[in-house]
């Protein structure tokens, strides 16, 4: 296909896209109210200037200086806020009712889910998600570094990326599991122990890992969940990442996963169903925050046949729900990460719907999405927050999402790095 008629059909997969013409000339982005992604309340009437790929400045109207060469972008009745971050993401995987995740590891061509990682990756972008932290591959290897790579250079749009390539599980305790012993099965992540843990940890921050993922507890039919490695083991692959300039997250759902976990010095704790206030307050101390993955919780309940609204709210996710209060009263970070891919790329905002459902204030369930999220990520001096110097990374949604976050779902704008992927239509 001739290269023009390329760039026409990008236009179209992606919506109205800034011309690189365009692009050099200064954005001013005029919304109903700002929510920066910090303070306790929009701000009426502020309006933000974006030169190149960098937000220039923002505050009221009669403050901010216009550049007399400047393109207008007005956003009527919207709120404009920080590009939204999600801290556990699959770019991988698709929903288990459409493929059970043994088959999407086992039968599906590496080709066919980059591809439709691609597709994942556009659908969270225009959902208003500006930034993943993409917790694994699940049997996909070290696709995850090369999808950044088309990301970052233009060849597919998407959100920016941390990727963690294979993920790390002890021997024996992942899955695809129930062969006969003698059959071997490649596992959705890597598996190491003891020693060779120092050795993975360098192997995969060489092939591309930006964090290290570590799988601290495993939980399988009939035992149910139990901690995987020695805390001796988790702090072995902490100080290896960190040397190296790494953090770490570790899935852990069990409570015994999770006091490893922290008492090794993870950066974030992934699920976290188990928890009770003794490992919070433990977390809570430590100031390791909880990406509590709430959205996944309740697909997966979905997926076993619960009907919301007719049936009583299964007791995995009450429990979820008493744990996560728990998780709050003990003064957790609570860090937005939903672990969309269990369900669909673009729903990702569902995990901030249950945040508030489940206990927190709008502003706060904002917050974790977010300023807090970009802390997370130690990229706070890039993103997560509406201040002059940080990347142009801008969604504007239809309504007050500080007042009632369903308007999460009406994204009229979406700026990554100054250039627009998707604009209100001119009337
Ligand atoms: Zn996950």
């Amino acid at each position: 296909m001739p290269p023009s008629m390329m760039a026409v059909l990008v236009l179209l997969a992606t919506g109205p896209v800034a011309l690189a013409a365009e692009a050099e000339r200064p954005v001013v982005l005029e919304p109903a109210r700002v929510f920066d992604g910090v303070s306790a309340e929009a701000h009426a009437g502020w309006v933000v200037v974006v030169k190149g790929d960098r937000i220039d400045s923002a505050g009221p109207a009669d403050k901010v200086k216009i550049p007399r060469d400047a393109r207008t972008i007005k956003l009527p009745g919207m709120t404009l806020l920080p590009g939204l971050i999600d801290l556990h993401s699959h770019l991988l995987l698709h929903p288990y009712n459409e493929a059970t995740w043994d088959d999407q590891v086992l039968k599906e061509p590496l080709a066919l889910r980059v591809c439709r990682a691609t597709n994942h990756a556009k659908s969270g972008l225009l959902a208003g998600f500006t930034m993943l932290r993409d917790l694994g591959t699940e049997g996909a290897g070290y696709a995850d570094v090369g999808i950044k790579q088309a990301i970052d250079q233009g060849i597919v749009p998407g959100p920016r990326l941390v990727v963690t390539t294979r993920a790390i599980v002890a021997t024996g305790s992942y899955a695809p599991r129930g062969f006969a012993p003698e059959v071997r099965v490649p596992q959705g992540a890597e598996e190491a122990d003891g020693a060779t843990l120092r050795r993975v940890v360098r192997d995969q921050i060489g092939r591309g890992a930006d964090w290290i993922k570590v799988y601290a507890d495993t939980w399988s039919p009939g035992k149910g969940g139990a901690a995987t490695f020695s805390v001796d083991e988790l702090k072995l692959i902490v100080a290896t990442a960190r040397s190296a300039g790494c953090p770490v997250c570790a899935h852990a759902t069990t409570k015994e996963g999770m006091r490893r976990a922290a008492l090794a010095g993870v950066a974030t704790i992934e699920h976290g169903d188990e928890g009770d206030v003794e490992v919070f307050r433990l977390m809570a101390a430590k100031g390791i925050p909880l990406c509590p993955t709430l959205a996944a919780s309740e697909a997966m309940s979905k997926y076993r046949g619960w009907r919301p609204g007719t049936d009583p709210e299964p007791k995995v996710l009450k429990s979820k729900r008493a744990s996560f209060k728990e998780a709050l009263e003990a003064g957790v970070l609570i860090a937005n990460g939903s672990d969309v891919g269990v369900f669909a790329h673009g729903d990702q905002a569902r995990e901030i719907e249950l945040l508030i459902d489940y206990g927190m204030r709008p502003v706060a369930a904002l917050r974790s999405a977010t300023s807090i999220a970009a802390k997370v990520l130690r990229m706070d001096d890039k993103l997560g927050a509406i201040k002059p110097g940080l990347f142009a990374d801008l969604v504007a949604v239809e309504g007050d999402p500080t007042r009632d976050v369903s308007v999460l779902r009406k994204v009229r704008l979406v700026m990554k790095g100054g250039i627009v992927y998707r604009e209100p239509q001119a009337k």
